[in-house]
C-alpha cells in the first residue's frame, strides 16, 4: 500500500487582499465550483491526497480564479499541489491536442498562435525542480501533457522550435533558463502562468537578477504570477509585491513566523 504523507491540517490560515475567493474543504468542491476535469481530480485522489491542506484550501481556488498569489506556508504543507492543480486545470488541454484541433480547423500549416510554453515553474535548485516535475507527472497521468524538467539534455532537445512549441509546462532553475534565453533557444512570450517556488531564495541576492530577467521575458499581456515560500522576509515581500498584480496573500502558520 502507498504511504500517505502526513500533512498538518490544523494550521492557522490568514488571507489578505481584495475579493479573496472562498476556500475549499474538499477536493470534490472543485468540481461543483469550477469545471475541473474529472481525470485531474482522479489523479489527485489516486495519489493519496484526500483532504486539502491549509495552503491548498485557499491557494487552489484563488489561483483557479486567475488571481496573483503570495503564499507563505511551512515546508511539507503541500505547496506544490497548491499551484500545480490550478495550472493543469487552467491550461485546459495539452498543447499537442490543441495543435491537432487547429490543424483540422484551418488549412494553414503554421503553428497556432497560442503555441509554446504556457506555464513556467522556477525553483532555486535542480533537486527541488526534479521533485516538482515528479508531482507534475502524477497530475498529468492519462493525458498527453508535455512537461519538461529543464536540464542540459532537455534544453538541447528544446532548442528545436517544433519540439518546444508542444511543451505545456517547464520546470527549471533560473540559471539554465537565463542561459537559454540568451542563446535564443527558448521563448517565454506565451507563458500564462509563472510560479516562483521557494521565492525567498529566488528573490534574494544571487538569484534576483536572473529571476527578474525571466519575469520580464514573460511578455504576454495576461500572465498569472504567484510566489510560494516557507518564509517571506520583508525585503523579499517588497520585491514580490512589485512583480505581482493585486495579489491575494495567504499565510499559513503565522504563529511560528
Ligand atoms: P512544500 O512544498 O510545502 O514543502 P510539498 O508540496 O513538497 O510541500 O508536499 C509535501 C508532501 O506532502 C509531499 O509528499 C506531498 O505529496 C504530500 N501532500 C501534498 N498535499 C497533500 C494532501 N492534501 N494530502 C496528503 N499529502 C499531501
Ligand atoms: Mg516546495
Amino acid at each position: 500500500p502507498k504511504a500517505i504523507a502526513k500533512v498538518p491540517l490544523s494550521h492557522r490560515v490568514t488571507t489578505t487582499g481584495s475579493n479573496v475567493p472562498e476556500s475549499i474543504s474538499s477536493f470534490s468542491d472543485l468540481s461543483s465550483r469550477y469545471s475541473i476535469a474529472p481525470q485531474l481530480l482522479r489523479n489527485v485522489e489516486q495519489n493519496g491526497y484526500a483532504i486539502p491542506t491549509g495552503i491548498q484550501a485557499y491557494g487552489i481556488p484563488t489561483l483557479l480564479e486567475s488571481r496573483d498569489v503570495t503564499a507563505v506556508s511551512p515546508t511539507g504543507t503541500g505547496k506544490t499541489l497548491s499551484y500545480l492543480l490550478p495550472i493543469f486545470s487552467l491550461l485546459g488541454s495539452p498543447s499537442s491536442s490543441r495543435d491537432k484541433k487547429s490543424k483540422t480547423a484551418s488549412s494553414t500549416s503554421s503553428a497556432p498562435s497560442g503555441s509554446g510554453i504556457r506555464a513556467l515553474i522556477l525553483s532555486p535548485t535542480q533537486e527541488l525542480a526534479a521533485q516538482i516535475y515528479n508531482e507534475c507527472l502524477k497530475l498529468a497521468q492519462g493525458r498527453k501533457w508535455k512537461v519538461v524538467l529543464y536540464s542540459k539534455a532537455t534544453g538541447a532537445t528544446l532548442a528545436q522550435k517544433d519540439v518546444r512549441d508542444k511543451v505545456d509546462i517547464v520546470v527549471s532553475t533560473p540559471l539554465r533558463l537565463v542561459a537559454a534565453l540568451q542563446e535564443g533557444t527558448i521563448e517565454l512570450n506565451n507563458v500564462r502562468h509563472l510560479i516562483l517556488d521557494e521565492a525567498d531564495r529566488l528573490l534574494e541576492e544571487g538569484f534576483l537578477e536572473q529571476t527578474r530577467e525571466i519575469v520580464s521575458s514573460c511578455t504576454h499581456l495576461d500572465v498569472q504570477k504567484a510566489v510560494f515560500s516557507a518564509t517571506m522576509p520583508a525585503g523579499v515581500e517588497a520585491i514580490a509585491k512589485d512583480i505581482l498584480s493585486d495579489p491575494v496573500r495567504v499565510v499559513v502558520g503565522l504563529k511560528d513566523a
